[in-house]
């Protein structure tokens, strides 16, 4: 058991040290220290946190009838905060020792004494979790505004607006992909709790009566978006039906999607029903939905919602693998940073740069690409594969004579001469099938 935990600990490590190493997450504020476990994406990883981004934009937006998008301010008037209940409820229970001062959540520890220095711990109390700042060049408390912990807020606040010009009838959704802040109070476990993250949220209003189809149909759309498109392995992802004396303060019901990282079997999405509540409270003094032949009402709410950080944290955690002689990031190729990488099979050979530039330029205009002319081929390949980059083409003396490259696969590793010609629709055929 012990050496399973230390293998997984051990995994957690090489993840982070590839991250950084390749570009996809640095420490945030690196020179000067870093900041309390933030974290930068580097070229890689925004590539592959704009792909996981882009790919629900379009499932869930874009390619719906029934769902349609906003993009909100992230300093919203406190009155919302206060109409929400965050203000009175948004809060995690804080316990500090009293020898060594280190604070500690108090639901996240079950020890009588201090997990670090074994001193005596003092009383609990609540904290609450919204940062605050002020607006305006004055500072006192009539200035004080808070960043916003959820996107979810602007879809309810915005509700009326959003109703009025795009027309929707029940059911339909409004959804959001933005930066949410909590203050933490221990932020941890590299990009899965910081205290800046990105969420991706949908509040899908619905008639009461319709909530448990309703709360089944974005189950399914859950499941199916973690296993299709993240390429999460089915038996990682378990499904935690939320005690009542645990839900949060507005849901009625919560199902928690926990995915097995390294570190534990934690949270990764939640879906909750938020029933008429945050209408209910941001709309106080006029229901805000009419319907013909029925008295005004406020609809009723189901809420999926997505980490950005933590999707893009579990699909490198499915990802990596050691194989004999290299490592290989085995992403779903859509998901991908590059597509295709292209490589002269000799950098000192004018013609073969020449031809593998043409390439490279021609595959640029459909993909991300890679061109890389160091080392032999093999080490070309495997710094690829990495890198999860799906496709390889090489460029060698045989493409001067008939135009043909060759194209190895990053999984298979099997490689297969295509035409110039041909091979923008034949990697577009096998990263999106058709
Ligand atoms: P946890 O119990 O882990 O603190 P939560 O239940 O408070 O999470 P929600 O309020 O449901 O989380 O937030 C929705 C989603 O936002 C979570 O499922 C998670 O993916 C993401 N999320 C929440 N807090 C953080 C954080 N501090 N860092 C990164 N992602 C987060």
């Amino acid at each position: 058991m012990k050496k399973e935990v230390n293998n997984k600990n051990n995994l957690m490590d090489k993840i982070i040290s590839l991250c950084k190493r390749r570009g996809f997450v640095f420490a945030g504020s690196e020179i000067y220290g870093g900041l309390a476990n933030s974290w930068d994406y580097g070229p890689l990883g925004v590539e592959l946190k704009n792909n996981i981004k882009q790919l629900w934009w379009k499932q869930f937006v874009q390619m719906r009838d029934d769902v349609v998008g906003i993009d909100a301010a992230l300093i919203m008037n406190p009155k919302v905060w206060e109409s929400s209940g965050h203000i009175s409820t948004f809060s995690d229970p804080l316990i500090e020792c009293k020898k060594c001062k280190k604070r500690f959540r108090a639901d996240q520890i079950d020890l009588k004494n201090c997990p670090e220095c074994k001193g005596e711990l003092g009383e609990s109390r609540q904290f609450n979790l919204m940062l605050k700042t002020f607006l305006g060049p004055i500072e006192d408390k009539d200035s004080i505004v808070y960043f916003r912990p959820e996107t979810a807020q602007a879809m309810f606040v915005d509700f009326k607006n959003v109703l009025e010009t795009s027309r929707k009838k029940l059911p339909f959704g409004i959804a959001q992909i933005g930066k949410a802040f909590r203050n933490e109070i221990t932020p941890g476990n590299f990009i899965f709790r910081t205290r800046e993250f990105e969420q991706m949220e949908i509040e899908y209003f619905i008639k009461e009566e319709n909530w448990q189809e309703v709360f089944k149909h974005w189950q399914k759309e859950m499941q199916s978006w973690m296993i299709d498109v993240l390429g999460l392995k089915q038996g990682s992802i378990h499904e935690l039906d939320v005690p009542s004396s645990e839900l949060a303060h507005y849901s009625k019901k919560t199902i928690d999607f926990e995915y097995d990282f390294p570190f534990g079997k934690k949270e990764l999405y939640g879906l909750a029903y938020r029933t008429d509540f945050d209408l209910r409270n941001h709309f106080k003094d006029e229901v805000p939905y009419k319907e013909e032949g029925v008295e005004p009402f406020y609809p009723h709410v189901i809420e999926p919602t997505f980490g950005v950080d933590r999707s893009v944290l579990a699909v490198l955690c499915g990802a990596y693998q050691e194989e004999d002689e290299r490592i290989v990031l085995k992403l779903k190729p859509q998901l991908a940073p590059y597509k295709v990488a292209v490589f002269p099979l000799l950098k000192n050979k004018p013609e073969l740069v020449a031809k593998a530039k043409e390439v490279y330029d021609n595959l640029k205009k459909d993909f991300m690409v890679a061109f890389d002319d160091r080392g032999n081929i093999g080490k070309r390949y495997y710094s690829q594969d990495e890198i999860g980059t799906p496709y390889c083409v090489t460029v060698d003396f045989d493409t001067l004579e008939n135009n043909e490259v060759t194209v190895r696969d990053r999984d298979t590793t099997q490689q297969e001469k295509i035409k110039v010609s041909e091979l923008n629709n034949y990697i577009k055929e096998k990263i999106y099938g058709n």
